[in-house]
């Protein structure tokens, strides 16, 4: 049995989870089990649109969809906590989970504040965000610092102080962090503070 305070390292138990998830699909495994067992009505989680740097929202209530959402998307800058309060009736209505970077579960609990969103029916699952990149940048980034067609990034990701890109012929390319925000590129401004 779990108390309050412990860790756990934790990945999902079916191998496809583990595969498309970030770091082992523990999240999108919570997700699931979540919707499944009727503890939550529907997952409001993030799917990849048109390409790496195309965040879509997207609100599910069959398990069967959530696998769509597995993996983290760095140049998606989109506030979840607004889409509760301005779409989903401030989870008034409806158990929502929700994955959240941190500036998603502040802007959820300043929303519950001033009675906007209803906490009570919202399940929130912390990812470790240490910042996400603008999609507009991105593109810039790579093509001026990875000398790289954006468009032909299929996966990106921040490991070990590096922005990490792999094109579509398999190759993986990473530059650090500091060095690219020393150049004014890298997270946003408000991520870095
Ligand atoms: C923008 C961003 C930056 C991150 N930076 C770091 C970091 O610097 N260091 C670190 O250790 N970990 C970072 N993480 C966390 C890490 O990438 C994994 O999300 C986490 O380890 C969980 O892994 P998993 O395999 O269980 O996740 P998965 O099972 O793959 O689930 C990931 C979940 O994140 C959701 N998601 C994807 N993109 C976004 C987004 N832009 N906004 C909100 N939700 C999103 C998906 O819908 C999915 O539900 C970051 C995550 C994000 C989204």
């Amino acid at each position: 049995m779990a108390a309050k305070g412990d860790t756990f390292y934790a990945w999902a138990a079916d191998a496809a989870c583990q595969e498309r998830g970030e770091c082992g699909g523990a999240v999108t495994a919570l997700l699931t089990h979540a919707l499944k067992s009727g503890m939550v009505d529907a997952v409001l989680a993030v799917k990849k649109g048109q390409d790496i740097y195309d965040a879509v929202p997207t609100l599910i209530t069959d398990p069967a969809e959530i696998a769509q959402t597995a993996g983290s998307l760095h140049c998606g800058t989109l506030l979840l906590s607004k889409l509760v309060k301005q779409y989903l009736d401030g989870a008034e209505k409806m158990r929502i989970a929700v994955p959240v970077k941190g500036c998603d579960a502040m802007g959820l609990y300043e929303l519950a504040k001033r009675n906007q969103v209803n906490l009570d029916n919202v399940l929130m699952i912390g990812l470790n965000c240490g910042g996400s990149v603008s999609p507009v940048a991105a593109r810039k980034m790579i093509r001026e610092k990875f000398g790289v067609d954006p468009d032909d990034v299929v996966k990106e990701e921040i490991d070990k102080g590096q922005f990490i890109i792999v094109t579509k012929d398999g190759q993986h390319k990473g530059i650090s962090m500091d060095e690219l925000e020393e150049e004014g590129f890298g997270r946003r401004s408000n991520c870095r503070r």
